[in-house]
């Protein structure tokens, strides 16, 4: 299995060093990420400036290659650099749950894979006081890996560890909550501006990826590319006919 491995927080995070650790047990390994950090960037796409990318020898142990674009400029190249079965994207530093999906750089590498017709899986887990305890999150790596990749039905996957996995749960997207909110704040000239920061949300629904989340599961929610909302457009070809 040729596996791709990219991320949105840049090719320097811990994270993808431990992802390609662990993901090198199952196949050959490249490392194909962002020179710089990318997250929160979605699926942007450069169109505008080329791209190029440099091999980057300092990620020990695998052959490593840094983009100046985003996390799916990096698979879309990387893809077109190599032969690849799936793009593993990760770890994130920072979870990707419920709405955050809509902004995940971590995710949209994934979907990229989709995209093109190969497999991504998408892997997050929360910062804490420091950076995550990556040796500790590895054996869980391991066991969802050893799940995930031998099913080709599971096209894409958004998974999240919690700081201390105790388990593992199957789980849909919480689209309950949007945590997003504007705080208002003062540069040192006295001008105002804002922060786009994080609520957290409380109360969520079971089942849903932040309730496993919340419990210290491992969750693991199979996405689709196809976002049509078919009760409504069935209800809308009935209430507005078009000749
Ligand atoms: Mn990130």
């Amino acid at each position: 299995m040729r596996i791709l491995i990219a991320n949105d927080d840049g090719i320097y995070s811990p994270g993808i060093l431990a992802l390609a650790q662990v993901a090198s047990r199952f196949g050959d390994v490249v490392i194909v990420a962002p020179d710089v950090e990318q997250s929160s960037m979605s699926h942007a796409i450069t169109h505008s400036r080329p791209l190029s990318y440099r091999r980057t020898p300092v990620i020990k142990g695998f052959p490593a290659y840094r983009v100046n674009g985003t996390p799916a400029d990096c698979v879309a190249l990387g893809a077109s650099m190599t032969k690849v079965d799936v793009v593993l994207s990760g770890i994130n530093l920072g979870p990707n749950l419920g709405n955050s999906m809509w902004h995940s750089g971590t995710l949209a590498a994934a979907k990229q894979a989709a995209l093109l017709g190969l497999r991504g899986i998408a892997l997050s887990t929360p910062v804490t006081s420091d950076e995550p305890d990556f040796e500790a999150l590895k054996p869980f790596v391991v066991e969802v890996l050893a799940l995930l990749l031998p099913d080709p039905t599971l096209i894409l996957v958004n998974v999240n560890f919690p700081e201390k996995p105790r388990g593992m749960m199957w789980t849909r997207q919480s689209v309950r909550h949007y945590d997003g909110r504007v705080v208002p704040g003062k540069d040192p000239y006295g001008r105002e501006h804002h922060w786009l920061a994080v609520t957290p949300v409380e109360g969520t629904d079971e089942g849903t990826d932040r309730w496993a989340h919340e419990r210290g599961l491992v969750s693991m929610t199979p996405l689709r590319l196809d976002l049509t909302d078919e009760p409504t457009l069935a209800r809308a070809r009935e209430a507005h006919p078009l000749r």
